[in-house]
């Protein structure tokens, strides 16, 4: 049989002119009872006139929803004869009413009768059909599709279902479904265009299909955000209940009230916008926080460490410069060079107003004064100080510090002086800079250079903290004990001020003037209570301590002091009077024995001069002669270049033997060994060469070696002496070991303006430019 309708078969059974009622986005459907109300006057008029004739009114809707004055051609000519069931005034000039469809009807036209329109209208008839297999298994899906969609969409009463149980017509089933489901208006007025049932029907299953899945991903959504509002709210009451409970306990530090604490304090700090932002939304994390939790510490940790930096706090630099010196001058004897550099920098920066470049890196053996120099210039200038020992830092985040990532991180050594300073213009003393290591955790010293240099120190970011901080107010001041050790790109941006080891007479001044008011004070004495003879400090330096500067000197009175304050409390005496054999008798044995001068000159033994970055030394050097072949063997813990100057001396005794006045085939028949005693301490530099060839030449010849001569300088191929580096220790090491004449390379003449007076006067320099002036001086005929 032939489904398709015939649509010539379709009858107009009657011809009526009926008032029209317009709907804005409504379809009503024949068998349809709907309840709504109306308020334009026209529509109002329109019911009343149909309820004054048979009730019968033909309802229609509008195409555009938002059009209040319609006219013919914005409304759809398909609509519905409707029965008015009822009526009902609400005032205000609104009508409710309940109207049932009838039946489909076509307006021909509309017309405005001046007060109400109407139209002319046809009555259609849907064309029905057979239930064959096909329009079953369409009626059976429109079923089945409307009761999932019964069950996913909450508004609508599930007994609906129960009306279309009985309906076998599709056309009839069409019209029940559309008019209780979410059409849009367009979509239902297709529906309602539609004689042919068999279309109709199929027409709705497509729209209800692509409804019901809008309604399932709607549905989704909801449940998603339903358990999300859900976890929030569990959340929430779970943290009250935890707050409650801490209060209850009388735990304030919740993070809650903290953060209020917090943000208040940040807020007096007067930070930048970005800083503050940052800071704020911190506070704001940690406030959620649950208490006690390790993440909430850390945070706290964090923010803490934050408030405490001195974002905008300093301290007004005092730009005297007299007070500079007369400071300096009171703290510190001798050092006049040291001073005078100090002050001439300090000048510059107070004339040019420019802190920046001008870094100070004191140089010289430990316990000379270096760091009480940079106390001292932070006093001077009013400024707070702060010192970062760099000693063995192997890893750039002992300078920049960890990230926030890492258990237990915390700020690098820079921020954290700065906190400990607590104003971004302090005086802070790098250190030992020249003790830094470099390894795979990254090179320190580079992130150092970023800290010195003044072009990016504004914006330094510790990794910790991870806001720029501007380090370009502070007064960086640096350490070291040997200067070639600096890295390079350190040690090019700073200015270098050398200080050099004490003498006798300098530790002593130091310890009279300096320590032993400072210690008194220190250990709660006076000069009432303790005295200290002259001898008894001469014999504490000669005896107890052998350094370059005067730590040790420090200590070894600091302890007698204690131990005189313990008599004191202990015993009846009012005072202590310390004299020679009182410091024996606290200190216990002589620790070190006046080096005693050998007067009776000797083969094969020289004294030389060395160098270390702990002051200057005297060093002597052994050879000794056996039949054998030739061999040189060198042993002392010397490194690679003394070795390399013990070859240089054998070869220049090689090839002057005859001016030498030794055996020309010694090396064929004769062992060599050179020793350097106190072999544990390793030993190296080029200085040494003048020594080892005097002793050689000493040995070989069978000529005795003057014992009160020292010597230093390093050798050529050629016998030429070539000039040597640190002189002023080195005489002061000669001076020490009780030693007349020291030879030293005519180069180095003019080094002789740099040491010290008392050392100058009583050793006699001789100025070698070669080695046979070397011989002459200290080689007995
Ligand atoms: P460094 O930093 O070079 O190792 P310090 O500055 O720690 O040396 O000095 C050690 C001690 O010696 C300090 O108590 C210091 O005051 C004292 N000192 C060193 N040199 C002098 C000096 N020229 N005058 C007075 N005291 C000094």
């Amino acid at each position: 049989m032939n489904d398709k309708p015939n649509e010539n078969k379709l009858v107009t059974v009657e011809k009526n002119i009926l008032p029209v009622l317009i709907l804005r986005g409504l379809v009503v459907f024949p068998n349809m009872a709907l309840n709504f109300d109306i308020s334009r006057k026209k529509s109002i008029l329109a019911v009343e006139k149909a309820m004054n004739a048979n009730q019968e009114i033909f309802v229609v809707a509008q195409k555009e929803i938002n059009m209040e004055r319609p006219k013919s051609k914005d409304l759809y000519d398909m609509g519905v004869v409707a029965k008015i069931r009822q009526i009902l005034y609400q005032g205000g000039n609104i009508l409710r009413v309940l109207i049932e469809g009838v039946k489909r009807a076509k307006s021909k036209n509309y017309f405005f009768d001046g007060e109400y329109v109407k139209s002319e209208i046809i009555i259609c008839k849907s064309l029905s059909q057979n239930l064959n297999a096909k329009n079953k298994a369409l009626l059976r899906k429109a079923k089945e599709l409307f009761a999932d969609y019964l069950s996913i969409y909450p508004k609508i009463p599930p007994d609906l279902l129960i009306g279309i149980k009985s309906i076998k017509d599709l056309g009839e089933i069409s019209d029940y479904i559309t008019s209780n489901i979410m059409l849009e208006y367009s979509e239902k007025q297709e529906i309602l265009e539609e004689l042919n049932t068999v279309k109709r029907i199929e027409k709705l299953l497509v729209f209800l299909n692509n409804e019901l899945n809008i309604l399932k991903i709607e549905n989704d959504i909801a449940i998603k955000l339903k358990d999300s509002i859900d976890k929030n709210q569990k959340d929430y009451f779970l943290r009250e209940q935890i707050r409650v409970i801490s209060q209850e306990l009388g735990e304030d530090d919740e993070p809650y009230y903290e953060s209020r604490d917090y943000i208040k304090k940040i807020k007096k700090l007067n930070l930048d916008k970005d800083i503050l932002k940052k800071l704020k939304s911190e506070c704001d994390r940690f406030s959620k926080m649950p208490s006690g939790s390790s993440e909430a510490s850390m945070c706290r940790s964090y923010i803490e460490e934050c408030i405490g930096l001195p974002w905008n706090k300093r301290t007004r630099d005092s730009s005297n410069l007299e007070k500079v010196s007369e400071i300096l001058d009171k703290n510190h004897f001798g050092l006049n060079e040291v001073k005078e550099r100090i002050s001439e920098i300090l000048a510059v920066k107070k004339l040019t107003k420019n802190i920046k470049n001008q870094i100070i890196c004191l140089v010289g053996p430990p316990g000379v004064g270096k760091t009480s120099i940079a106390k001292s210039i932070s006093e001077s200038l009013d400024k707070k100080f702060a010192r970062v020992s760099l000693g063995g830092i192997k890893d750039e985040s002992e300078i920049r510090g960890h990230r926030r990532t890492y258990i237990g991180a915390m700020p690098g050594r820079i921020i954290s002086a700065i906190k400990k300073a607590g104003t971004k213009n302090p005086l802070v003393l790098l250190d030992e800079i020249d003790k830094l290591c470099k390894d795979y955790h990254g090179d320190p010293s580079a992130a150092l250079l970023e800290v010195l240099d003044s072009e990016q120190n504004n914006k330094f970011l510790d990794h910790y903290i991870d806001i720029p901080f501007d380090l370009s107010e502070v007064f960086f001041i640096t350490t070291a004990n040997d200067k070639s050790e600096i890295p390079l790109p350190l040690y090019d941006r700073m200015e270098v001020i050398n200080l050099y080891s004490y003498t006798y007479e300098e530790k002593f001044n130091i310890a009279k003037n300096h320590l032993i008011p400072k210690l008194l004070l220190k250990n709660g004495l006076s000069r009432r209570k303790f005295t200290i003879d002259d001898a008894s400090i001469y014999y504490i330096i000669d005896c107890y301590t052998k350094e370059a500067g005067v730590r040790e000197v420090e200590r070894k009175i600091s302890s007698i002091m204690r131990k005189a304050a313990k008599l004191i409390l202990t015993t009846k005496n009012k005072s202590v009077n310390v004299n020679k054999k009182l410091v024996l008798k606290m200190l216990g044995p002589e620790k070190f024995k006046k080096e005693k001068i050998n007067r009776k000159s000797e083969i094969g033994l020289v004294r030389g001069l060395a160098w270390t970055s702990v002051g200057g030394e005297t060093m002597p050097i052994e050879v000794s002669l056996m039949k054998g072949k030739g061999k040189v063997q060198i042993t002392g813990s010397l490194g690679d270049v003394m070795k390399e100057s013990a070859q240089l001396a054998v070869s220049y005794i090689r090839s002057n033997y005859s001016k030498l006045g030794i055996n020309q085939d010694f090396y064929n028949k004769t062992d060599i060994h050179i020793h350097a005693p106190e072999g544990a301490v390793q030993k190296d530099g080029p200085s040494a060469g003048v020594t080892m060839t005097t002793a050689l030449v000493s040995a070989l010849s069978n000529r005795p070696v003057r014992q009160d001569i020292a010597m230093t300088g390093e050798i050529t191929l050629k016998g030429r002496v070539l000039p040597i580096g640190g002189l002023k220790e080195k005489t002061i090491a000669a001076y020490k070991a009780g030693v007349k004449t020291v030879i030293i390379p005519s180069e180095n003449k003019n080094d002789l303006y740099n040491i010290d007076e008392k050392v100058k006067k009583s050793l006699h320099f001789i100025m070698a430019e070669n080695l046979d002036t070397v011989f002459k001086n200290s080689l007995e005929k």
